[in-house]
C-alpha cells in the first residue's frame, strides 16, 4: 500500500492509475499514519489551468495523489496507449469515503460551497451513513483574510479528512498553503461534490455518464460554464497535435 501507485503524464499534468477503493486504502493508511497528504481530483480543465498557472502546476506535481476526474482523462488516457482502470469522481469519492468513516469512525469536515450547502450535505451523508461523524461544516470563502479564522476553526474540530469545495484552483491552493496547519491527516479538493450530495444541483443520470456524456449534460443545465468548457476541445485539439 506504501508504494505510489503508476503515474500517467496528460500534457504534462500528473494522473494516477488508481481506483475508489484503493483511494480509501490509501486514506485509511494515510489517517492510520498521520501526517498530511492532499488529492486532487483532476479533469480536463485542470490540466488546461496547470498548463497556464505554473503554481497550481507545482501543487498537482506535489500532491499524494491525483485521482482521474471526468471522462476527458480517462479518453485521453486511452488514447495515449495508457489506459486507466477506472474514473474516480470527487462525488462518487466523497459518498465511499463517507461509508468508511462510518464504519472506522473517521472524522470529516466539510470546507466550502454556498452557504448552508455544507450543512445539507452533512445531512445527506450522515442519514445515508449511519454513524458518520461530520465534525465540522463551514461555507467560508478561499479570499486570504479568511484563511487563518477557518483554519483555527477547522483546527479546533479535530478532523481526520478535510473536504475543500472551493472549486479549482482554489481549492488546491488553499490546501497546499493550510492542510498541514490544520491537523487534519487527508485533504480532498472536492469541487462541485456538495452541490450534487445536497442535492443543489442534480448529477447526470447513470446511462448519461455511462455514455461518457456528464459534461453534455452539465453544459445544458449550467450553461453558464461554457466558457470553462471551452478547455474541453482545447485539451482535445493539444492532445491530438502532441501525437503528432
Ligand atoms: N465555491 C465556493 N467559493 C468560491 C468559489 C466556489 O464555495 O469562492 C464553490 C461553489 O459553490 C461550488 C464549488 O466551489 O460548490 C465549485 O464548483 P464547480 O462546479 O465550479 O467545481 P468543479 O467541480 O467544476 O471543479
Amino acid at each position: 500500500m506504501s508504494r505510489t501507485p503508476p503515474v500517467l503524464r496528460i500534457l504534462g499534468v500528473p494522473v494516477h492509475d488508481v481506483t475508489c477503493e484503493e483511494t480509501l486504502g490509501r486514506i485509511a493508511a494515510w489517517i492510520a499514519r498521520g501526517g498530511s497528504h492532499q488529492i486532487a481530483t483532476v479533469n480536463p480543465e485542470f490540466v488546461m489551468a496547470a498548463r497556464r498557472a505554473p503554481a497550481f502546476r507545482a501543487v498537482l506535481e506535489r500532491a499524494d495523489l491525483c485521482l482521474p476526474d471526468g471522462v476527458g482523462i480517462t479518453l485521453a488516457a486511452r488514447y495515449l496507449g495508457r489506459p486507466l482502470r477506472e474514473r474516480v469522481a470527487g462525488v462518487d469519492l466523497v459518498e465511499g469515503l463517507a461509508a468508511r468513516a462510518a464504519r472506522e469512525g473517521w472524522r470529516l469536515f466539510l470546507l466550502g460551497a454556498a452557504p448552508g450547502v455544507a450543512e445539507r450535505t452533512a445531512e445527506a451523508l450522515t442519514s445515508r451513513h449511519p454513524g458518520l461523524v461530520v465534525c465540522g461544516t463551514h461555507a467560508g470563502s478561499p479570499a486570504p483574510e479568511e484563511e487563518e479564522g477557518i483554519v483555527r476553526r477547522v483546527r479546533a474540530a479535530r478532523p481526520d479528512v478535510l473536504l475543500v469545495a472551493y472549486g479549482a484552483p482554489a481549492q488546491d491552493l488553499w490546501l497546499a498553503r493550510n492542510l498541514a496547519r490544520t491537523g487534519a491527516a487527508v485533504g480532498i479538493g472536492v469541487g462541485g461534490a456538495f452541490d450534487y450530495l445536497a442535492g443543489v444541483v442534480r448529477r447526470a443520470p447513470l446511462w448519461v455518464r455511462r455514455l461518457g456524456l456528464e459534461w453534455l449534460f452539465r453544459l445544458v443545465r449550467q450553461p453558464w460554464r461554457w466558457r470553462r468548457q471551452l478547455a474541453l476541445p482545447q485539451f482535445a485539439l493539444l492532445l491530438l497535435l502532441r501525437r503528432r
